[in-house]
């Protein structure tokens, strides 16, 4: 966790800084031509005060050899360079979204200490032995096999708010979203309690809680909201907002939906 970074996120309100981004440094987007640049470009047409970068590092497939690693040092460079050419327009930070950190965690350690990153997100795509959701063909499997992996996901996940540097923790129901696509109606109350401890776990430990706003996007419908009653239930106040960009064109997309979301729980609580 970067101390300074959590003082100087008190300067923006939620809707003016998207924190969950990705340039064509991430190895989803080779071919998006999200340059930090243009990124921060779009950003700043769109109003906001500051954009983070958080590029994949993908720790369980780095250490594996299943995806190439992120370039680090080129992205560092090309950050740096948009952060000078914004002085004074926008405020631009570099991150990382570090995904499984619980598979590796020294590599994950490794990562956070040689990088020298502004900020960190935590996040599970895929847990141990299965396929990232993403990749996963959901109506080919079995109630009882999708019930297994998201035990199992929600498992992985609360060991990963246990990680001391992670300041965000991303996209909670990241597994959810595929099962619903994929038109397999369940029901998210059956994971009440590991949610909850997930959810104590956040703010226990002073991490934020990540809205992702892709489920306005894909147009998906998510139990974001019931999460987000529990969350206030339980006195979480740490929310930001992640567009989890992978265009030019999705930077803080999403926003107004999922802030008044947040707004008719929180009534004007969080700005
Ligand atoms: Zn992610
Ligand atoms: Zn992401």
């Amino acid at each position: 966790m970067n101390f300074s970074m959590v003082d100087c996120m008190k300067n923006y309100s939620i809707k003016k800084i998207d924190t969950h981004t990705h340039t064509y440094f991430s190895f989803d987007c080779a071919e998006n031509g999200n340059s930090p640049e243009k990124m921060c470009d779009a950003a700043y047409q769109k109003g906001l005060d500051a954009i983070i970068f958080t590029d994949h590092v993908e720790v369980n497939a780095e250490v594996e050899r299943t995806f190439p690693p992120l370039n680090i040092s080129a992205c560092k460079k090309q950050i740096e360079d948009a952060k000078e050419k914004f002085k004074g327009k926008l405020d631009v930070y570099r991150g990382v979204e570090l995904g499984q950190i619980t598979h590796y965690p020294d590599y994950a350690e490794y990562v956070v200490k040689t990088g020298g990153f502004d900020y960190i997100i935590g996040s599970v795509h895929n847990t141990k032995g299965e396929k990232d959701p993403y990749y996963t063909d959901f109506s080919k499997l079995s109630y009882e096999k999708i019930i297994y992996i998201v035990d199992k996901y929600f498992d992985e996940y609360l060991q990963m708010t246990y990680v001391p540097f992670i300041d965000q923790c991303a996209h909670l129901t990241y597994p959810i979203r595929y099962i619903k696509k994929a038109g397999i109606d369940i029901d998210i109350t059956r994971w009440d309690d590991k949610i909850t401890g997930i959810l104590k776990s956040i703010i226990a430990h002073g991490k934020t809680y990540e809205l992702n706003s892709v489920y306005v996007r894909k147009k998906v419908d998510l139990p974001e909201e019931h999460i987000l009653r529990m969350y206030k239930a339980l006195g979480g106040k740490k929310i930001r907002l992640g567009s989890d960009a992978h265009y030019i064109e999705h930077v803080s997309s999403g926003f107004d939906e999922a802030y008044d979301l947040i707004d008719n729980i929180y009534k004007g609580e969080i700005k």
